[in-house]
């Protein structure tokens, strides 16, 4: 194939918006803002479900401590009743040897019940300090999310931004590329995975990196300065330019 030699300097350019454009899928495809986003929501997840545990301890102790109140109220009301019993003067010496008994046996039943109520308590003012630290975290963490969100949403317009604009200047350098010298650039560009075209600099293909032996570079040097050359390493045209060292 042959191609104005000038034609065939464009493909640089076409090369140079085609690694920018790799270049950008590439730091869509690994931004460490995204990961920032799922660490942050990781954490908003835990914290959330550090909420609803201590929300569940505080509120099974409440229930527990509200139905201590109420067994320590039936004890007091038990023990009021066998005191004024006791009090009005109409019980016989039996009677009131009985209601001695479970007077006492009442005290100490609410003795019991306040212990365990003091203890109840202590549990509850703990995990009312766990919940209020978890929920705080929680609103850290959201905050945080939020944070993260936007500086990724942030970072992926500005990718959006640099691919728009990286596009349009293709676009531009490739209407000045006859349709065969593009077509088989992109074949080739499809093949590599990322350019069709590179730069002989200094005997060395820059696609590939690798420098032309004897044979090819003398292929090289003898071709027309027109016809399309191509790596045989690499398979991506070779520009030749005035730093190809030929
Ligand atoms: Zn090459």
């Amino acid at each position: 194939m042959k191609v104005d030699h000038f034609e065939q300097q464009k493909l640089l350019d076409l090369a140079a918006e085609d690694v920018a454009l790799s270049q950008l899928a590439h730091r869509r495809r690994t931004l460490p803002e995204a990961a920032a986003v799922e660490t942050a929501e990781q954490s908003e997840r835990d914290l959330s479900a550090d909420v609803v545990r201590a929300e569940t301890e505080v509120r099974d102790l409440t229930r527990e401590v509200k139905r201590l109140e109420s067994d320590v109220d039936t004890v007091r009301q038990r023990a009021a009743r066998d005191q004024q019993r006791m009090d009005s003067g109409s019980a016989t010496p039996k009677e009131i040897t009985g209601l001695q008994h479970e007077l006492e046996s009442l005290a100490r039943r609410q003795a019991d019940l306040e212990d365990q109520q003091l203890e109840l308590m202590e549990r509850l003012e703990a995990a009312e300090s766990t919940l209020a630290t978890a929920q705080q975290g929680l609103v850290g963490a959201r905050e945080g999310r939020e944070r993260a969100t936007q500086l990724r949403d942030d970072a992926l317009a500005d990718i959006a931004d640099g691919t728009q604009r990286h596009e349009s200047a293709r676009t531009a350098v490739a209407g000045g590329i006859s349709a065969p010298l593009l077509t088989l650039y992109d074949r080739i560009r499809t093949q590599t995975g990322g350019t069709g075209a590179a730069m002989l600099r200094a005997r060395a293909c820059q696609g590939c990196r690798i420098e032309l032996n004897g044979r090819e570079l003398a292929a090289v040097r003898n071709a027309d300065p027109h016809e399309v050359v191509r790596c045989e390493n690499c398979g991506r045209i070779l520009v030749r330019t005035a730093e190809s060292g030929l």
